[in-house]
C-alpha cells in the first residue's frame, strides 16, 4: 500500500476518502497522526486553498498529500461566499448564522436570479514542491430558495434547490447526494486520474 496524508482534520472526509483510496492501493493517514498544525487558508480561490493545505502537509510529513476545498458561489453576489463559505458570517460561524446572512442578502432578488453552484476541488501533491499537482474539480448547479427544506446534509443544503429534482440537497438521501454532488464528481475525477497516472 502506498501512503498518503490527508490535509484535513475532518473525520468524515478521512473515512470517505479512505474507502475510495483503499480500493486503489493507497493507505490514507490523517495529518493529525503527524501533528501537522493547521495552516491559514489565505488563497482567494478553491484551488489555491487546496494547494496551500496539501503543500503544507507534504512539507511537514514528507508524504504525498491530498487536500480539498469547497464552497458555494452565488451569481447575484458575484460568487460570494465562495472560499469564505464556512466563515461567511465571521470566524467559526455556525451553519445557521451563515444561512441567515445568505438569505438576508438575497431576500429582494427574484428566484431566477438566485442561481448558485457548489464547487469542490481535490488536490494531490506528490511532494511539497510538486509543480504539477493532480487537480480534480466538481460543481453542482442549483438555486437558492428563501425558505429551508429538509434536514439531511449540512451547511447551505436546506436552501440549495435542485430544479431537476424539485427538492433541496438537504432532502436527498446521503447516497443520492454523493452521486450527484460537487464532491462526488471531484472524487470520481480523482479516482480516474489515480488509475491513469498513479502517484
Ligand atoms: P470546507 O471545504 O470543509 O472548508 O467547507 C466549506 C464550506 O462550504 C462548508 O462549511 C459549507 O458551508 C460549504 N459547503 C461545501 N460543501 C457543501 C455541501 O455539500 N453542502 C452544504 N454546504 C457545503
Amino acid at each position: 500500500m502506498k501512503r498518503l496524508v490527508l490535509a484535513s482534520g475532518n473525520p468524515g472526509k478521512l473515512q470517505e476518502l479512505s474507502a475510495l483510496l483503499a480500493d486503489l492501493g493507497y493507505e490514507l493517514h490523517a495529518q493529525s497522526e503527524f501533528n501537522v498544525p493547521e495552516v491559514a487558508e489565505t488563497g482567494t480561490t478553491f484551488v489555491e486553498n487546496a494547494i496551500i493545505k496539501a503543500r503544507h502537509a507534504a512539507e511537514v510529513t514528507g508524504l504525498p498529500a491530498l487536500a480539498d476545498d469547497s464552497g458555494i458561489e452565488v451569481d447575484a453576489l458575484d460568487g460570494a461566499p465562495g472560499v469564505y463559505s464556512a466563515r461567511f458570517s465571521g470566524p467559526n460561524a455556525s451553519d445557521a448564522a451563515n444561512n441567515a446572512l445568505l438569505i438576508e442578502k438575497l431576500s429582494d432578488i427574484p428566484s431566477r436570479q438566485r442561481s448558485a453552484r457548489y464547487r469542490a476541488v481535490i488536490v494531490l501533491m506528490r511532494h511539497a514542491t510538486d509543480p504539477s499537482p493532480l487537480i480534480c474539480e466538481g460543481s453542482w448547479e442549483g438555486i437558492i430558495q428563501l425558505e429551508p427544506a429538509g434536514d439531511g446534509g449540512f451547511g447551505y443544503d436546506p436552501y440549495f434547490f435542485l430544479p431537476d429534482r424539485g427538492c433541496t440537497s438537504a432532502q436527498l438521501s446521503a447516497a443520492e447526494k454523493n452521486r450527484l454532488s460537487h464532491r462526488g464528481k471531484a472524487l470520481a475525477e480523482l479516482k480516474r486520474k489515480l488509475v491513469e497516472q498513479g502517484v
